[in-house]
This record gives C-alpha cells, structure tokens and sequence, in this order.
C-alpha cells in the first residue's frame, strides 16, 4: 500500500481491487494527483482528488481514498497501490511448481472423480474422451464455464479441485469427510477415498 500516486504507468488497486477503465476496461494508468485548496485563499490546506489516464483510450477516471485510521489495531490502512508496468515479474514466476507424482496423482484421482459422477448421472460419458486426450481445461469449463488458467499444473489440480466439489455439491461425497482427507492427505488416502466411492 502506498501513500501517494506516483505518476508512471502502472496498475492501481483500492485494497487490492484492481480499478479498471469505465469506458475499455483496460487496467494501466498514470495516475496523476492534483491539490485544490479547501479554502480559497488557502492556508495550506489542500483536498487531493485522485486522477488517472486510461493508457488504451485516454478516458480520464477519478477515484476517491477510502484510506482510514484503523483505531482498533492503532494503524492507518492505506487503501491505494500502485504497480508499475515496467517492474512486473513475469507471470510465471510465481507459479507454483507442482511435482510430477502429485500432478500424476491429481490425474488418477480426477478419472476416479469422473467415473464417480458418470454413475450419478451428473457428467456426461464423454468427459472420459477429454480425459483420455489429457483435457483438463475442458473438462474444467464443463464444471465451470468461468473457470481460466493457462499453467497446466494449475489447470490439472483446479480441475480436480472442481470436480471434487461436485462430488460435495451433490451429496456423492460426505463433505466433512472429504476435507479431512484432503487436508491430511500425503500421498494415498485421496485415491483410496474415491475408490472406495464408485459402485461395484
Ligand atoms: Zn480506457
């Protein structure tokens, strides 16, 4: 969080949301801060209004400060940050690293998964055909239509994740037991969990 703007291409959030273009969405400005004096004449008393120029059409936004002086904790929450265009780190380099037999395990469990749901009548049969083809992200968007990724680790586990749910959704799964499997699982107990739930 910052106290004030600096006038560089950037990206600006109000406790972290991002703040998009009224008019393109696109979501880099330059913010620019301008002082008006409260009292004309003034005596050093300013108001700082927030203003920031969309760098794809060059719409002008205007956002308020909603920083305030949080007296339970006794600090003061600011509520802008500023992150500049040119210091971005790549996207992937934040990208968990997912090693190979757990992504190989997220793929086992996701077939159990599906043929689990395939018996409930809750996916249809051809979910296996993505499977099959290692489509995970498909497979995921049939769950979730809004669901987007592009790491595919992250897109194996995320679609395991959303099936798992249905599983809880629709009553398949006892949820309470599946999150403690999952929150003590170290390497089996996931697998032999959705074993242990399709029809003989
Ligand atoms: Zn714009």
């Amino acid at each position: 969080m910052v106290d004030h703007l600096v006038s560089e291409e950037s990206r600006l959030y109000i406790f972290k949301k991002p703040i998009l273009c009224h008019i393109c969405s696109h979501d880099i400005f330059i913010p620019i801060e301008t002082f008006t004096d409260v009292e004309k004449p003034g005596i050093q008393v300013t108001f700082v209004h927030n203003t920031a120029i969309c760098q794809q059409c060059g719409f002008v936004i205007q956002f308020g400060d909603p920083s305030y002086y949080d007296n339970e904790n006794d600090i003061y929450r600011w509520a802008l940050d500023q992150q500049f265009i040119n210091e971005q780190p790549t996207p992937e380099a934040h990208e968990p690293f997912i090693d190979a037999d757990t992504i190989a395990k997220y793929e086992r469990c996701i077939h159990l998964s599906l043929q689990i749901l395939i018996q409930h009548d809750e996916s249809p049969q051809t979910m296996l055909n993505l499977y099959d083809n290692a489509e995970y992200l498909a497979i995921a968007n049939y769950f979730d239509a809004s669901y987007e990724q592009t790491n595919s680790q992250l897109i194996t586990r995320d679609c395991l994740g959303l099936l798992l749910r249905k599983l809880m959704d629709k009553n398949i799964a006892d949820s309470d037991e599946l999150i403690k499997v999952l929150q003590h699982d170290d390497n089996m107990h996931l697998e032999s969990f959705l074993k242990a739930l399709i029809m003989k």
